[in-house]
């Protein structure tokens, strides 16, 4: 994303060092639309994850449900196994997604948890606005 803000190139590179150094969300450089397709495509994946754990469960697999890395790479087709207590901990909140380390992109998420296996992300933005509308736990219509 670094490219698209040296794009516009309309602010002096001080400000810049300024508005980062701030803490700002650095989500106002990817532009919503992306945001948003990231968002879409993230919960694609923990519908698919819903019903991994629907089969870990009917197979009493209790303590291991083996879900796809929610992360925003397209072709990323890696695994995470989570306890069901973790896997359950993670649905709680419609925009925590549970992705790979080094699978997290600070641009559209902020990591709030992360242990040896797994790193669970936060979305914001409209990134994190697609995934409470498309959160299959609490969908509202
Ligand atoms: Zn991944």
């Amino acid at each position: 994303m670094r490219g698209l803000s040296d794009a516009v190139g309309d602010e002096p590179s001080d400000h810049q060092t300024r508005f980062r150094d701030g803490g700002f969300p650095t989500h106002q450089e990817v532009p919503n639309e992306q945001a948003r397709e990231v968002g879409r495509h993230q919960s694609l994946f923990r519908e698919v994850n819903e019903r991994i754990d629907e089969l870990a469960e009917a197979f009493e697999l209790r303590d291991e449900v083996p879900i796809l890395c929610e992360c925003a790479t397209t072709d990323c087709d890696e695994r995470i196994v989570l306890t069901q207590a973790e896997y359950d901990d993670l649905r709680r909140s419609p925009t925590h997604f549970a992705v790979l380390p080094g699978h997290e992109i600070p641009t559209v998420e902020r990591v709030v948890e992360r242990n040896e296996r797994f790193i669970v992300v936060e979305k914001f933005g409209e990134s994190g606005r697609a995934a409470i509308e498309l959160d299959p736990r609490r969908r509202v219509r």
